[in-house]
């Protein structure tokens, strides 16, 4: 991977910090000159999964929530955001559109198939009691492909 630029931030899981998280990699994704359109799916795809850290990883803790974005070779950006939570038994299960592990606050199951659909690639590592990182990458102004 030919890293071209990076920037990290941490954040405390509070989510007063979700407009900060989506923000700043907004912030950082400008360079790439994404249209209208490509910034509100990287939006909602940050928001989602720095949700998931807040509400899920950190369920009734609290923690710190870490970004790394990269800018790779071919307009492409790369997003890692990981939390030191409670983790995920089962991934392929967590993906399936529709479940959630939390039906009585309303939630949908919806936050990885956004994701999914919203950027090009994501992927989700975990491990029980260690915590999560979700990575997930969109080339920016390929409207040709
Ligand atoms: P929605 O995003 O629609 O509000 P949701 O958060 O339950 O609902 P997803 O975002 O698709 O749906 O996540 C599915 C499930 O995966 C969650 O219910 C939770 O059990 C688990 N999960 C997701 N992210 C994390 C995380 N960072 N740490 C621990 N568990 C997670
Ligand atoms: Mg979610």
């Amino acid at each position: 991977m030919k890293v071209e630029n990076e920037m990290k931030i941490a954040f405390k899981s509070l989510s007063s910090n979700e407009g900060f998280a989506r923000t700043a990699v907004c912030a950082f994704a400008a360079m790439l000159d994404p249209n209208m359109e490509e910034i509100s799916d990287i939006r909602t795809a940050v928001s989602e999964a720095v949700t998931n850290c807040i509400v899920h990883g950190y369920r009734n803790t609290c923690g710190t929530v870490e970004i790394t974005a990269r800018i790779l070779k071919d307009n492409e950006l790369y997003i890692k955001i990981k939390d030191k939570g409670c983790g995920i038994p089962d991934i392929r299960q967590a993906m399936e559109p529709l479940f959630t592990t939390a039906p009585c606050e309303e939630r949908a199951g919806l936050g990885f198939a956004v994701m999914e659909s919203f950027m090009d690639s994501l992927r989700v590592t975990s491990s029980p009691g260690k915590g999560t990182s979700v990575i997930m990458r969109k080339k920016i102004g390929n409207i040709d492909e």
